[in-house]
């Protein structure tokens, strides 16, 4: 498409931020409309893929982002009870050749900040809660809720699970309670002192699982996550603060290594666990959704946000490559959904890595080098 496209991004997350900087290196001109008024520091970390570091080296990002996060040297799957090693997949400079990139654990807050460091200054204008969407026949027309109003050629939703972009286009749904919570901590290390800990752990049980790493390589913090059954929650449950009776409860018998980690959590947070029922409408006339917006999975691969940046670098290869919007979006989605719809299904399945298995396809994938010939 033509450079002079006003490019309308709606949300600052991890998918908004890295397709407004790719769109902006390719020389388009983008604005992201974010709801909130500055960003701040969520205690929470992130696993990041192989296929995410071929999109932040396109962003100049791929060497800060492993300065600033960790490359854990395995990812290593345990029994909750017993302790029993279940699959280890051993990061080693093997590994990363043939994956192409590192895996790496990152706090979010970390992530973000290295995506806008490759956005243009004034690109992100805070404040700006989406209100109302139009499409004409040769724009579309925002509304916010600060009395802003404004009009874009293409109109990019990645607004996240409650996306207002996508009621434009699927119509109106609440995101889905799958029945689990999400128990989340950030401790220093010192606290778990003398508790054996490896960089990067999923601990299974038969219908719960926690994964604790480190997200920066002094490993002189603990993240740990846990997803945990409860009938006491809905979707629209706020999040709430909790302790380490919580991680202790919820994991009775836990073994000696998992204990002693529990026991020392802090700054505890629960909330609900959400998905949305699969949903293929992705785009409509000039106005596309991605990431959480059109695919939120329940968060059992640690995928969501991997998916999310390779959305940016599919979205805007096919912008660039194709005419119109429509003719990108289509291409864009007959790209990803195949790929997204595995990754959905996997992460309901809750198996990923738990035993060794085929991981090329996902962590070898490069979103740079998928051919755009649909015909091929
Ligand atoms: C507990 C948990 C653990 C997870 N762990 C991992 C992991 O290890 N690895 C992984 O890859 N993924 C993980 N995920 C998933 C990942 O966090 C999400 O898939 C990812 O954050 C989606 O990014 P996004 O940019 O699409 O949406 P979001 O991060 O939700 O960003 C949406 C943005 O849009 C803004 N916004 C919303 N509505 C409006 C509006 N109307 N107007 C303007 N702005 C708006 C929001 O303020 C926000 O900044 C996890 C998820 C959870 C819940």
């Amino acid at each position: 498409m033509d450079k002079s496209a006003r490019i309308a991004v709606i949300g600052a997350g991890i998918a908004g931020l890295t397709v407004a900087g790719l769109l902006q290196k390719q020389g388009y001109r983008v604005a992201v409309y974010e709801q909130a008024e500055s960003f701040w520091r969520i205690g929470a970390g992130i696993i990041l893929g192989a296929s995410t570091a071929k999109v932040m080296r396109r962003l100049g990002l791929e060497e800060g982002m492993v300065r600033t996060g960790i490359c854990p040297d395995a990812f290593v799957s345990r029994d909750v009870e017993t302790g029993a090693v279940l699959n280890e997949l051993v990061f080693d400079e093997a590994a990363e050749a043939r994956f192409g990139g590192p895996f790496v654990n990152i706090h979010r807050a970390d992530l973000h900040t290295l995506l806008v460091s490759a956005l243009a200054p004034g690109t992100i204008r805070f404040s700006h809660h989406l209100a109302d969407i139009r499409p004409a026949s040769d724009h579309v027309a925002l509304r916010f809720h600060n009395g802003h109003a404004a009009d874009a050629d293409i109109v990019i939703g990645a607004d996240g699970i409650r996306s207002v972009v996508r009621e434009a286009i699927q119509g109106p749904a609440t995101p889905r309670y799958i029945g689990k919570i999400a128990l989340r901590a950030v401790f220093p290390r010192a606290r778990a002192a003398g508790v054996p800990m490896r960089d990067c752990t999923k601990w299974w049980g038969d219908d719960r699982h926690l994964l604790s790493y480190f997200m920066t390589d002094r490993r002189d913090e603990c993240y740990v996550m846990a997803a945990v059954p409860s009938d006491d929650w809905n979707a629209e449950s706020v999040p709430a603060e909790g302790s380490s009776d919580d991680f202790l409860a919820a994991f009775p018998n836990a073994h000696p290594d998992l204990k002693g980690l529990l026991e020392a959590t802090d700054n505890v947070s629960i909330l609900p666990i959400c998905d949305r029922v699969r949903n293929d409408a992705w785009s409509e006339g000039r106005i596309v959704l991605m990431g959480d917006a059109c695919h939120a999975v329940r968060p059992f691969m640690a995928a969501g946000g991997s998916m999310a940046i390779e959305d940016a670098a599919l979205l805007s290869r096919a912008i660039e490559l194709c005419d119109t919007p429509e003719a990108a979006f289509a291409l864009y989605e007959a790209k990803r959904i195949p790929r997204v719809g595995d990754v959905q299904r996997i992460s309901v399945e809750n198996s990923w890595l738990k035993l060794p298995g085929d991981t090329a396809w996902f962590f070898g994938y490069d979103p740079f080098a998928d051919s755009l010939d649909l015909a091929a």
